[in-house]
């Protein structure tokens, strides 16, 4: 897609790693071998504000860790960028669209695509402690109206002169994605795997005629011994997998719990599993041996004492994150009954309150990407 392959030093002490599309483009660099720089790279819009620009695409820099990226040092990385893209824009443009002529199928007002991959797990997290993503689908049909995704993905379809739809109403289903993860399983160094990582729900509604979280799950289950995998979820379609998953080793399944209102929970995510249904699964599989996880994130309002307890009993772990900005539900938050809950503030005092109250019922709480027993797994004989 670039004029530059991964690995190649652009100038001394800045290398080009990689390149995903998956949540919008976003090229990769390391630093003096050592810190990773993303530059996610977007259509302009007037409004918004750039590190850099070319004349059609706006860059900006983030880090692959929890460290703050120096000013300087995201600058220099986004005008490298800008200089490896500039004069080759039409180029990267149109190896991005190359999915567009895919088979495009309309169910009402929801737009399901088919397309292929060549690749579907993507380098992720950070050098010390790598992982892969794998993705079935990208968009999703949950769409709760605060997802985070909305914001990375609406803009790559711009990019692409695909029609702006509502967040919600869009998925592409990557039809082939358990041949592909076939073979890389068979070529790429064994690493933990993350399903569907913010961009989409593996167990959203699509998945139950098309398969394809269920054909990737059979093939880590046939692998030889495959590496651990996480598969979260906040549809309890994923019980139609239940046996699947029993055989599966090394594979957890976690729930997205924000709230133990259901009340909230209706509010703010529609179109998912009532918080009943997600405790219940929960159960079912930790009463097969299955390990399990939740993550709370962002904090919505409800009696965080009776969340502590309803969690402290299906799971060991969970990870706590905070609201992300309210992408396109200002609405849900303007109402008079949980505009409170926007607030940075309340955000943090929720999150601070709930993970003492887990703490005092032995459930430990992580904040990186992964439960620390599937981040800190190394294929044996790897000698770390
Ligand atoms: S289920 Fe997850 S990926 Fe889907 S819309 Fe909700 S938050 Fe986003």
């Amino acid at each position: 897609m670039l004029p530059t392959r991964p690995g190649e030093e652009l100038e001394p002490g800045l290398r080009f790693s990689r390149s995903s599309t998956e949540l919008g483009l976003r090229l990769t660099f390391l630093v003096e071998d050592e810190v990773e720089v993303h530059v996610e790279v977007n259509p302009i819009e007037d409004a918004l504000k750039y590190a850099v620009r070319t004349n059609r695409l706006g860059l900006a820099y983030r880090t692959g860790g929890a460290e703050r990226v120096e000013q300087q040092l995201g600058l220099r990385v986004c005008q490298t960028a800008a200089r490896v893209i500039a004069g080759h824009e039409d180029r990267v443009l149109a190896r991005l669209a190359r999915d567009v002529d895919a088979r495009v199928e309309l169910e009402g007002t929801t737009r399901i695509r088919e397309i292929r991959v060549s690749r579907i797990l993507e380098l992720a997290g950070t050098p010390d402690a790598r992982f892969y993503t794998l993705s079935p689908y990208v968009g999703c049909l949950i769409g709760c109206r605060f997802c985070y995704a909305q914001s990375r993905l609406n803009p790559i379809r711009s990019l692409l002169h695909q029609p702006t739809l509502r967040w919600g109403s869009y998925v592409d289903v990557r039809v082939n994605a358990a041949e592909v993860l076939a073979e890389a399983l068979r070529t790429l160094p064994r690493r933990p795997i993350k399903f569907c990582p913010i961009v989409s729900d593996p167990y959203q509604a699509v998945e139950q005629r098309a398969q394809v979280t269920r054909r990737c799950i059979e093939v880590l289950r046939d692998a030889d011994d495959p590496p651990p995998s996480m598969v979260m979820t906040r549809s309890s379609l994923i019980l139609r997998d239940f046996e699947l998953i029993r055989e599966t080793p090394r594979i957890w399944v976690g729930a997205s719990i924000p709230t133990i209102d259901d009340e909230v929970r209706k509010h703010f995510e529609p179109r998912a599993a009532s918080i009943p249904e997600r405790l219940e699964m929960l159960r079912r599989f930790k009463s097969a041996g299955v390990k399990r996880c939740v993550i709370v994130q962002p904090m919505l309002p409800g009696d965080i004492t009776a969340l502590a307890d309803a969690l402290a009993e299906v799971v060991e772990s969970v990870s706590i994150g905070v609201l992300r900005g309210e992408q396109g539900a200002e609405e849900d938050f303007a109402d008079a009954a949980y505009a409170h809950c926007r607030d940075e503030a309340w955000q943090r005092d929720a999150a601070l309150e709930l993970k003492d109250a887990l703490g005092e019922r032995g459930v430990s709480v992580w904040l990186s990407e992964l439960p620390p027993e599937v981040a800190g797994w190394r294929p044996s004989g790897s000698g770390s």
